[in-house]
């Protein structure tokens, strides 16, 4: 069997070495010259910048990435570090900084000791993050079986979700403060994103030690031990398709690849224009237009001088005002931003050799220079650019004093930036938005009406760590029609 990916983002690369460790010849098709899509690292100025992905979990003993990565070979090659916290969230206005700890009873523990009053709500709300993500089966290695019968709770929105547990104004505050690693939308986020966040997130927060470039390369090395290819600057133009099977993919230059089995892991809408014929119909195109993208990214890299800031060994997010909390991804564009998620890179001695501040942002923002390309925007985008990034170091500057004067080079990336890294339609930095209130239509399906195109990646179910590995477990799967994956990864378990 042979099997073609397109995408050598943390979807592809996942699908291509679990198919590789089962023997399976895959060629994965990247149009970029570096692998990775959101685990793309970049160098300046001597350091290692990430695009996407900074902060991980579960790669702790017993823990789901550690359970694949150990499957798959990789991970003794991964410079995995435990955060101390969980995160660290400080206020701006009221410059009050609560360090959110690491581990479930010290979660609890912490936070009852400042709102003693809440101490069983809290308790009960912990309880009930981990018993539903139990509903996310593949979260835990089990088989997906009757993975649609999921609680109430499930599906409602996040916010209501923390309201049911928590009275207190502040603590439901500061429960929501990782609403922008999914973008959240009060009202329209569905807990389960919430949840699954919060639980691998709570339980082993990590990040990697030189970059998360490393997991792609990880998994990179898994296909071409296995004697398959990872192909960069090798942009997918076409999807042949016949009688509803794709019979080849050929890239920009007009190179044809063929396989058994083809496997999709970039944006829906970008590979519907791909697709000759009417493989798929005008309602399953129109509707993948219709869905929502998750808000867009701006990022300000910030390189700091020597000895200028110390190594604080968590995220920390910044936000102007606890009423803002979920103000991130929607927001009147006059007062963006509200917050702000800060990382650090570990330097020598205890120090942080540089810091990235990410920013959700509108992609309605950069929509005047969506035509233009990089480096040749214009100046009234340069000065936009300038100006956004003078809003996001004053809002830094408030919980970072001397943050400016510490720095050695400041840049920054924007929505657009993000667009043609990632090659999406509007730089959804998570993809497609999952709306509670329309749960049906937010989901996209791995099987397409052509037999043998599959999805996956982060458009399909759960973004990030906690999402895109286990939705290539499951196009993986589809592909072999039973829990042969799954239980290769249990055995190896076992067996250690
Ligand atoms: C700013 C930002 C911060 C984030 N922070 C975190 C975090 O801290 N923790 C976390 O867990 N997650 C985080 N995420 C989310 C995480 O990075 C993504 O969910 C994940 O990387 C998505 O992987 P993917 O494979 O689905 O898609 P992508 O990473 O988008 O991969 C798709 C790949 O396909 C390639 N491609 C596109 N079109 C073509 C074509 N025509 N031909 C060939 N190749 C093509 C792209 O170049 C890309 O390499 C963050 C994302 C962003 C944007």
């Amino acid at each position: 069997m042979e099997v073609v990916i397109i995408g050598a983002g943390m979807g592809g690369l996942f699908c291509g070495a679990l198919l590789a460790k089962r023997g399976i010849r895959v060629t994965v098709l990247e149009k970029n010259s570096s692998i990775g899509g959101g685990l793309q690292t970049f160098v300046r100025g001597g350091e290692t910048y990430e695009t996407g992905m900074h902060v991980a979990g579960g790669f702790n003993e017993g823990g789901i990435l550690n359970s694949i990565c150990r499957y798959l070979g990789i991970m003794d090659r991964l410079r995995i570090r435990r955060s101390d916290l969980m995160l660290s969230v400080r206020y701006a206005d009221s410059g009050r900084t609560y360090n959110l700890p690491a581990g479930r009873d010290a979660f609890v523990d912490y936070l009852s000791g400042l709102f003693p009053h809440e101490k069983e709500n809290i308790r009960q709300y912990v309880d009930a993050v981990f018993r539903i993500s139990h509903e996310e089966k593949l979260f835990y290695l089990e088989s997906l079986g009757s993975n649609d019968n999921h609680s109430p709770e499930f599906f409602m929105p996040a916010d209501a979700f923390i309201a049911k547990y928590v009275k207190d104004t502040e603590l439901r505050a500061l429960l929501a403060s990782v609403n922008p690693l999914y973008s959240g939308i009060p009202g329209h986020s569905p807990a389960y994103i919430h949840i699954m966040i919060s639980a691998l997130f709570m339980e082993n927060p990590c990040w990697f030690d030189g970059g998360s470039g490393q997991l792609a390369e990880a998994l990179k090395s898994v296909i071409e031990d296995a004697g398959g290819r990872v192909l960069t600057r090798c942009e997918v133009t076409s999807v042949r398709v016949s009688d509803m099977n794709v019979e080849c993919v050929a890239d920009k230059a007009g190179n044809e690849y063929r396989g058994d089995w083809y496997i999709s892991d970039i944006h829906p809408s970008s590979l519907i224009p791909m697709i000759d014929g009417k493989a798929f119909t005008t309602g399953y195109c129109n509707r993948i237009e219709s869905i929502p993208d998750t808000a867009s990214a701006f990022k300000v890299f910030i390189k700091l001088k020597p000895g200028a800031v110390r190594f604080p060994g968590h995220p920390v997010s910044v936000i102007d005002s606890m009423e803002n909390t979920w103000k991130m991804a929607r927001y009147e564009t006059g007062a963006w931003p509200h917050g702000a998620n800060c990382f650090f890179a570990e330097g020598r001695d205890g120090w942080a050799s540089h810091m990235t501040v990410y920013c959700l942002m509108d992609f309605e923002e950069v929509k005047e220079w969506e035509s233009t390309r990089s480096g040749r925007r214009g100046e009234s985008y340069e000065a936009w650019k300038k100006e956004r990034t003078e809003r996001v170091m004053a809002l830094v500057e408030k919980c970072f004093p001397g943050i400016r004067e510490a720095a050695d080079d400041i840049f920054a990336s924007s929505p657009l930036t993000f667009r043609d890294w990632f090659g999406t339609r509007r730089a959804g930095a998570y993809g497609l938005f999952k709306d509670c209130g329309n749960m049906a239509a937010s989901i996209i399906p791995i099987k397409t009406k052509v037999r043998n195109l599959l999805l996956t990646g982060q458009n399909v179910n759960m973004h990030g760590i906690g999402g895109v590995p286990m939705t290539a477990i499951e196009t993986i799967q589809t592909i072999f029609a039973d829990d042969s994956v799954l239980n290769g990864i249990k055995e190896v378990i076992a067996r250690k």
